[in-house]
């Protein structure tokens, strides 16, 4: 269950008072659905408000009653598509604000649906690639790299946690370095590989918004691991030459960055948009530079152009609480806005999941899987993947049960939302 205003998986906290609108189809009329005052539209679509705390009652009732349910939406989300004031006092059964002024935008209108191969009805993803005109790409080549100062390099596990995970901030005023938010920049340590060349450049997830973190566009920040493993044969624990050289560098010195690069992880720029994030580890980095863009920065107005509407949901995979990273931003942001970004964690070595193991994100995922299929089939919804590799394929097993109940073939679907550049991973 989810509460309005806390943090979902928080010390096994169970939480809950949202609103949603189910969009549902196929109701018979009935005795039941009579009784119960289900407005029945001649388009066959009924919207229905159902409280977070009821949403698996109300969808089995659904189900018992004929009904397929074609979407799920926030209620805020909906009231702004309905350009209408909220009612608090929604409860399930109760006819949804579209009904009430008939102005609604229907979700099963705005998604074409088409057969499958077995002949059933799918939501079908409009092939529609937001344009991300003046990206800012390679301004810096690693043949003449910006030559930036760290500014601060804070810890960001906290005592009892595992490994050693930095917040890096460098000074990039001096330059012509640009980027925006879903972008990596790479860093070339100091030294020469094993071959006696010069070390490559790493790429890293760009942590901040186009703004900075101080908002004074002079700065850039990372979120970087330190890389630590047992070699295979010698069982001698070996480091990161990159992530060991930024986990411990120092204020005032100095750092060779490259891009920025990647228009894979770019926000859209419909601020209504549904944004479901999904990270582990330093996948974080772009989810924050994600939720600053929609909330931090707008507390000083250097967003005019994007004042985030939409609904924004993060899961957050960590092995313990120590381990959560940014936590303290992160449940403020949830605290202030909290009909805008919900937040879940999946902390693998604290919590459990329903077969008793430990909750890794796949899990959460899993336990959400039909709320997330509902909202990742709305076309205004954009899923961002992004941390360890291999993490896509328990949240790819979890979405395709739920899809499949519904008689469609996840991977089909997923091919249809990454055309239409909906769907944005990645992971290292
Ligand atoms: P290296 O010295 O280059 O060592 C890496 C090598 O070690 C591997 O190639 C492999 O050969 C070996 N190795 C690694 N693990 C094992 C193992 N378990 N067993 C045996 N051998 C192993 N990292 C972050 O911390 N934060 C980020 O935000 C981030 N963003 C990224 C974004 C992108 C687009 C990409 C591609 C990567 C990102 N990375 C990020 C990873 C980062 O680029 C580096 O790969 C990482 O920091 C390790 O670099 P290193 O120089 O420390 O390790």
């Amino acid at each position: 269950m989810y509460i309005k205003g806390a943090v979902e998986g928080a010390a096994n906290t169970e939480l809950g008072s949202r609103v949603f609108v189910y969009e549902v189809v196929g109701l018979r009329q009935s005795e039941e659905t009579d009784n119960t005052n289900y407005p029945i539209r001649q388009s066959g679509s009924v919207f229905i408000r159902v409280p977070y705390n009821r949403m698996n009652q109300e969808m089995r009732r659904i189900t018992r009653l004929g009904g397929k349910i074609v979407s799920i939406q926030p209620v805020n989300l909906l009231q702004e598509l309905n350009g209408q004031a909220p009612n608090s006092n929604a409860t399930s059964g109760e006819n949804a604000s579209s009904e009430a002024n008939g102005k609604a935008t229907p979700v099963a209108e705005q998604q074409p649906k088409s057969k499958d191969n077995k002949g059933k009805t799918m939501t079908q993803a409009k092939a529609k690639k937001d344009v991300h005109a003046d990206v800012p790409v390679n301004i810096y080549r690693p043949n003449a790299p910006y030559i930036g100062k760290v500014i601060s390099n804070e810890p960001l596990v906290k005592e009892g946690g595992i490994g050693l995970v930095q917040h890096i901030k460098f000074d990039i005023s001096g330059g012509d370095l640009r980027y925006i938010e879903g972008q990596s920049i790479g860093i070339i340590p100091p030294g020469v590989d094993k071959n006696g060349k010069p070390e490559k450049l790493r790429l890293y997830s760009i942590a901040s918004t186009r703004h900075g973190d101080d908002v004074d566009d002079k700065t850039v920040s990372l979120c970087v691991r330190q890389l630590e493993y047992k070699h295979p044969e010698s069982g001698e624990t070996v480091y990161g030459v990159c992530s060991t050289h930024l986990c411990h560098i120092k204020p005032g010195d100095d750092v060779k960055i490259t891009g920025p690069v990647g228009k894979e992880m770019l926000l859209p720029a419909d601020t209504d948009a549904n944004v479901i994030m999904m990270a582990t580890g330093t996948g974080i980095a772009p989810m924050r530079a994600y939720l600053w863009r929609m909330f931090k920065d707008n507390e000083k107005a250097v967003n005019p152009e994007y004042q985030f509407k939409g609904f924004s949901w993060l899961i957050f995979g960590i092995p313990t609480s120590p381990n959560i990273l940014y936590k303290e931003e992160l449940e403020e942001m949830q605290q202030q806005y909290p009909d805008n970004f919900r937040l879940t964690y999946a902390i693998s070595r604290e919590q459990k999941n329903a077969q008793g193991g430990r909750m890794y994100i796949q899990d959460r995922v899993a336990e959400h899987a039909d709320e997330l299929w509902q909202l990742i089939k709305n076309e205004k919804t954009h899923t961002y993947i992004c941390g360890l590799r291999g993490m896509e394929d328990g949240i790819d097993a979890a979405l395709s049960a739920a899809a499949a109940k519904e008689g469609v073939t996840w991977s089909d679907y997923q091919k249809e939302i990454k055309k239409a550049g909906r769907w944005h991973v990645e992971t290292y």
